[in-house]
């Protein structure tokens, strides 16, 4: 076996596969840090890679590595084909009607950046208000932000309740002075609180506004189906689905699409150059200026293929057991405060904080004592460490290959730590 930790007390299968031959498709899992085997609980930030999507860039490398769009030859030809499939397997896995209404993007920032930039500078002038939420990334909060300050509109944000909810009564009254914009995460990677969007993509449509959804923390980890969400924009990246980094998508409705003007221009993006004057390239290229991560597309597809093959229900059932194991075993830390709601409420992700030591110092005692990758910070949500009055939280967040050994060793790695601060 490649796995260093065994695996006895966790059950779980996806689609008739256990979760230890899971394991075994992650060759990162087998590596040792300070000694100790690997115990990665920072998927929130970027998942691990199964050797298929390390397989799936190396064999384009080696095998039809050529720029795409352009060439006539049959490299190239495979190249585009490749690229072109990757988006097929995307627009299925979300439900997109068309393959042209996902676009190929760098990640979820630059997703919400698109649409800020070119749907917001023609649609969002002076006073038009735009709703947002306190527990957005700043991916999601700045783009709007510096919408706000180009056209003079006005940004409102949903508070979050103590147990880390949203105040759906407080939304309710928002939408009543006509928002043109809602812009809301399905899923917060700080308290994991899973937002209830598809009512609120009702609720806003009745009041006459469009909602963009981060589902950069959704997509991965839950069955996520735009047509059902009736969502107007949802963005996502790849990295933290097992994919490459360097690209991400771009979802919208046809018709919003179609309307707005491109972002950057450039190589791709064109049908007709002159000297003073271009015309638009149809979806979705148009919004793909320049050469595309295209070895990193072709990975995305297969990592695709590798999580239908998992099971997307499955993979949610898993994440919902071992964040439930983990919130009650982490009880065992005397004096432990955990920030969110209770394990049905939310996805894979836990913030605590234990008092006297600094979630950093926690976070590198857990590498070095027992070989724990865990994140420690404002996780890029300031304005939401704000309305809980901290600088920082220590975070553990889980996906399809973490175990309740690996939680096991968290525990005594922070029962270590209390040690060494007493
Ligand atoms: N939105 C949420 C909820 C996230 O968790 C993240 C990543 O941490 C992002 C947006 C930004 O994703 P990326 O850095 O891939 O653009």
């Amino acid at each position: 076996s490649n796995n260093s930790i065994p695996v006895t007390a966790d059950v779980t299968s996806f689609s008739g596969r256990s979760i230890n031959e899971v394991r075994q498709d992650f060759p990162i899992l087998a590596r040792q840090v300070h000694g100790k085997p690997f115990v990665y609980l920072d998927s929130t930030a970027s998942s691990q890679k199964p050797q298929s999507v390390i397989d799936a860039l190396s064999d384009y490398y080696k095998n039809y590595n050529a720029n795409v769009h352009r060439g006539v030859y049959e490299v190239s030809e495979e190249a585009t084909a490749a690229m072109e499939k990757a988006r097929v397997k995307i627009a299925r896995f979300i439900n997109a009607r068309q393959s042209k209404q996902i676009i190929f993007t760098r990640n979820t920032t630059e997703s919400i950046n698109l649409v800020a930039h070119t749907w917001g500078s023609a649609n969002i002038g002076r006073g038009d208000l735009i709703i947002l939420t306190e527990m957005e990334h700043h991916s999601n909060l700045v783009p709007w932000q510096l919408l706000a300050q180009r056209t003079g509109a006005r940004l409102e944000f949903v508070p979050v309740s103590d147990d880390g909810l949203l105040r759906l009564d407080i939304y309710a009254e928002l939408l009543t002075q006509q928002p043109r914009l809602v812009a809301c995460t399905q899923m917060s990677n700080v308290l994991g609180t899973i937002n209830p969007v598809q009512e609120m993509i009702a609720q806003a449509h009745a009041a006459g506004a469009l909602v963009l959804v981060d589902a950069a923390q959704s997509v991965p980890h839950l069955p996520v189906d735009v047509q059902a969400l009736d969502a107007d924009f949802l963005c996502f990246s790849a990295h933290k689905m097992l994919g490459p980094t360097g690209i991400g998508v771009l979802y919208g409705k046809k018709a919003l699409l179609e309307a707005m003007p491109p972002f950057m221009g450039g190589g791709d993006m064109i049908r007709t150059v002159h000297l003073r004057e271009f015309t638009a390239n149809d979806l979705p290229w148009k919004f793909e200026a320049g050469t595309p991560a295209i070895a990193e597309a072709v990975g995305f597809g297969a990592a695709i293929d590798y999580l239908k093959a998992l099971d997307m229900e499955a993979i949610r059932q898993h994440e919902r057991e071992i964040t439930a194991y983990a919130l009650e075993k982490l009880q065992e830390v005397p004096d432990i405060k955990i920030y969110g709601p209770s394990a049905d409420q939310r996805g894979g992700v836990i913030s605590f904080t234990l008092p006297d030591i600094h979630p950093h110092d926690l976070a590198s005692i857990l590498d070095q004592e027992v070989g724990v990758a865990i994140r420690a910070g404002h996780h890029c949500a300031q304005p939401l460490m704000e309305r809980y009055d901290l600088a920082a939280t220590a975070r553990a967040s889980f996906y399809i290959y973490t175990i309740r050994e690996e939680i096991d060793i968290l525990v005594q790695g922070l029962q270590k730590a209390q040690e060494i601060f007493r």
